[in-house]
């Protein structure tokens, strides 16, 4: 393993360049009008050194979502200069955040004449996010409906989240959950929702949801059912974890007054998730890209 530098470094239009270096100008398209995109994307240490976890599949859903802009994206170039990011700093177990965006140009919402640039950043991680139990508030804020805004990880989309989130800390929650106007379970608003009910584990699906890589990774590790579920459903569960890339499988403590109690179930997919990202499980090494 190489030393860590002194200082941490990022990859920017081609280029590795001090973290701190990294500016954008005040007519930057995307920070008036949202028109970027990024994934979280975490690299985990192994016994064959620091590795990332489904780097393709991230990189396709940032690519599906600068396409719907006409953003250009290249899907190869972001992987090599997340390993040469990671590399350079000499992370193992990091988060990595690439960024996609139209930069500089008139004022006006037409993307045309705006240059695109790419950033990939990574800092270390050296625990898990996910100490604690959740508590979460069901708000009023509904999720950007899949209709007016797909759920993909468009920079501009995350206002949503945010207002969520702000609303659920102002009422003493840690986290929001999403429900539809039918009172279905969307997601919460940086991670996906499981429930397990007389011992059968459930990955709440709907329409609105950010198609979570975490979910996708459980459903093929458990084979588990996937559908719509009623919020009355979910309170009336005997577990419920949030996932994400950077929730990893996070027990949730508390939705409104509903208080749940030992979830032995999310200990152990926790264990396996753990073991499946740190390539402990041959059967879904090849989810790793070796560093
Ligand atoms: N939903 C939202 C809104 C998110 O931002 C995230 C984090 N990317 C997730 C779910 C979980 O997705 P993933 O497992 O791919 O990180």
């Amino acid at each position: 393993a190489q030393p860590a530098p002194a200082q941490t470094l990022s990859w920017f239009d081609g280029a590795l360049v001090p973290a701190e270096e990294l500016t954008a100008g005040l007519t930057t398209h995307a920070m008036h009008y949202g028109s970027g995109v990024f994934e979280g994307i975490r690299a985990y240490a192994t016994d064959d050194g620091a590795a990332v976890f489904r780097l393709p599949e991230h990189l396709e859903r940032m690519r599906k979502g600068a396409e719907m802009f006409g953003l250009p994206f290249d899907a190869a170039q972001c992987a090599l200069a997340t390993l040469e990011t990671l590399r350079a700093n000499g992370h193992r177990d990091a988060y990595i955040r690439p960024l996609a965006w139209f930069g500089e140009g008139s004022f006006g919402l037409d993307v045309e004449g705006h240059v695109p640039h790419m950033m990939v950043a990574t800092t270390a991680t050296h625990v898990h996010l996910n100490g604690s139990r959740a508590r979460l508030g069901v708000g009023s804020w509904r999720r950007n409906p899949a209709d007016s805004l797909p759920p993909l990880k468009l920079c501009g989309g995350y206002v949503n989240s945010i207002l969520a989130k702000r609303e659920a800390k102002a009422r003493g929650f840690d986290e929001a959950l999403f429900t539809d106007r039918e009172n279905n379970v969307v997601e919460c608003t940086g991670a996906n929702v499981f429930m397990v009910r007389d011992g059968r584990l459930t990955a709440v699906e709907h329409r609105d949801a950010l198609p979570g890589i975490t979910r996708d990774t459980l459903l093929q590790l458990t084979g588990a059912e996937s559908r719509r579920v009623p919020l009355s459903e979910l309170l009336d569960a005997d577990e419920v974890f949030a996932c994400g890339t950077a929730a990893e499988v996070a027990p949730v403590a508390q939705i409104e007054e509903r208080v749940y109690g030992d979830n032995p179930v999310t200990r152990e997919l926790q264990a396996l998730y753990a073991r499946v990202v740190r390539g402990q499980e041959p059967a879904w090494r090849h989810w790793l890209t070796a560093v």
